[in-house]
């Protein structure tokens, strides 16, 4: 980072005095001109490719016309919009942008040599940024003679509708170029987050669990893809995993994971899964190929057989964030329980079976530990209004009586019994946790504060919630202890504490 403050021209003068250029008119670049124009900025769109730029015009004509319908701007506001964008057939028309954004194909060197090309041309107050999702923006610097002033400016698809923008910055960046270009996302209705420029930056980083730990789960036989994704809308999620990576494409989401993988030198915390590399090898894309974990579009949740009325005795058992949801739950829902806060253990008990909050054990290594075969492990239910599904697995030697009391309760309580192989961590514990996980390494390497990664988390990919927001909720201390358990179940670095959490605990 650079300190020295140069007044750059985009954010000094009037936006109708200020243009835009954007170079590579695709599916990104018809965005963010878009945005641009509608902010009031003269927008210059280029492209090698012939005629592209006057279709991507085109483009955002039908998508303003769709605005117009609806009611969202009117005709005269349209008609100046498009007024406003130019296609430039040469990037010596771009000489007197203010900015100009990088939108081409996701590659080192044809993006370096544009961005020399761009800096050698352009006068210094004028800026320079990249919307590269995955290439790091201190390697996209190497070779400007001003590497200061080169921002990444990371959009969302669509870029009119998502709202989030990280400002990466590259090793060179000067802090001032940065700061114009938050403000300038906050002029053009966005909202940024600052993030070093580190692999995946902050969305694509602190994801990645999101789809891992799923397929994961999928590799050792956990459950179906129906019920890893319902386990995980139960929990808030606008989608689950598998539907969410079908609607990416298992191509585009294996490229990503790949890269953050290779970036990290095969840091095992990123390892891509071979159940997602047998759909790319075979074809099964997801939706856009009509196949992959399922064929078309999946089918919504079944209605929850929600039970009322008298289930037996049932005891609230333990103490912790975990058990006061619970508990406040089964209040909310008129059910009548007692309670054992001295208990050595968190969860609920039904009729001599004990149903306790997963800790990235498996039910058969507690039961054992604990010689209590009535036993069973259920999913941290982080948003039991949802009336969805609830994940739970038994030891090996519950008997079917109680696996029916334990349903009977979980469906009294609005979710469906998502019965899984007696893995450790079940479904949305081990995922929020990794997320959790994920974005204090982020936080602790200085890539993001932790209002940044929960902003990022929930503009970037709809979270419920973000890691730092789950954390309050739960506390540090059953987010260790479940990676520990999960660390320990597998011995694998995959599963390493970040230190921040650590020091959180101990705090
Ligand atoms: P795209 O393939 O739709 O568009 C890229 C355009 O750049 C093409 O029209 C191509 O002709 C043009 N182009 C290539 N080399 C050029 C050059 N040297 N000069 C001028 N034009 C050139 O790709 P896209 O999905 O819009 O992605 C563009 C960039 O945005 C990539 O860096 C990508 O990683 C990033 N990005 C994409 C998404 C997404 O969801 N698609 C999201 C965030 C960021």
């Amino acid at each position: 980072m650079t300190t020295s403050t140069t007044s750059w021209r985009v954010l000094t003068a009037d936006a109708s005095q200020a243009p835009v250029a954007v170079i590579g008119a695709g599916v990104m670049g018809a965005g963010i001109a878009q945005v641009a124009a509608q902010a009031g900025h003269p927008v210059l769109l280029m492209d090698l490719r012939e005629g592209a730029a006057a279709a991507a015009v085109a483009q955002i004509g039908q998508a303003l016309d769709g605005l117009v319908a609806k009611g969202r701007i009117e005709a005269a506001e349209r008609a100046a919009v498009m007024s406003r964008l130019t296609p430039a057939p040469a990037i010596t028309d771009l000489k007197r942008a203010a900015l100009v954004i990088e939108v081409i194909v996701e590659k080192l060197e044809p993006k370096q040599a544009l961005l020399r090309e761009l800096d050698a041309m352009l006068p210094p107050d004028a800026l320079i940024a990249s919307n590269t999702s995955s290439i790091s923006i201190t390697a996209l610097a190497n070779g400007m003679a001003n590497p200061r002033r080169l921002v990444g400016m990371h959009f969302f698809n669509p870029v009119p509708v998502m709202k989030l923008v990280e400002v990466v910055w590259g090793a060179e960046t000067e802090a001032s170029a940065a700061q114009a270009i938050e403000q300038l996302s906050r002029r053009w209705g966005k909202t940024p987050v600052h993030a070093k420029s580190t692999p995946g930056f902050i969305v694509n980083r602190i994801a990645r669990p999101y789809y891992a730990e799923t397929l994961q789960l999928l590799q050792e036989q956990a459950g179906s893809p129906a019920q890893l994704d319902r386990a995980l809308r139960g929990a808030g999620f606008r989608m689950g995993p598998c539907e969410l990576m079908d609607l990416i494409g298992h191509d585009t989401n294996a490229l990503v994971t790949q890269s953050v993988f290779d970036a990290n030198y095969g840091d095992r915390r990123y390892q891509p899964s071979l159940v997602q590399k047998a759909l790319v090898d075979g074809g099964r894309l997801g939706r856009k190929a009509g196949k992959g974990f399922y064929d078309g579009v999946p089918a919504a949740s079944a209605p929850v057989a929600v039970i009322d009325g008298d289930v037996g005795t049932v005891t609230l058992a333990g103490q912790g964030a975990l058990v006061e949801l619970l508990g406040g739950w089964m209040g909310a829902r008129g059910l009548s329980f007692e309670r054992d806060s001295a208990a050595d253990w968190n969860g609920v008990a039904i009729e001599g079976l004990q149903l306790h909050f997963s800790r990235g054990r498996c039910a058969a290594q507690i039961a054992h530990e604990r010689s209590q075969p009535g036993l069973a492990v259920i999913d941290w239910p982080l948003a039991p209004d949802r009336i969805d599904g609830l994940a739970i697995a038994f030891a090996p030697r519950v008997d079917n009586m109680q696996q029916t009391h334990a349903e009977t309760l979980l469906r009294r309580l609005g979710w469906e019994p998502l019965v899984l192989r007696d893995v450790p961590g079940l479904a949305v514990a081990r995922t929020v946790a990794m997320l959790i996980n994920e974005g204090a390494d982020a936080v602790w390497q200085g890539v993001c504060d932790e209002a940044g990664a929960d902003t990022a988390m929930k503009l970037g990919v709809n979270y419920p919630a973000g890691p730092f927001e789950w954390l309050a909720q739960l506390g540090a201390a059953p987010v260790v202890d479940l990676l520990d358990g999960l660390f320990d179940a597998s011995r694998s670095e995959r599963y390493r504490i970040s230190p921040l959490l650590r020091q959180r605990v101990w705090a």
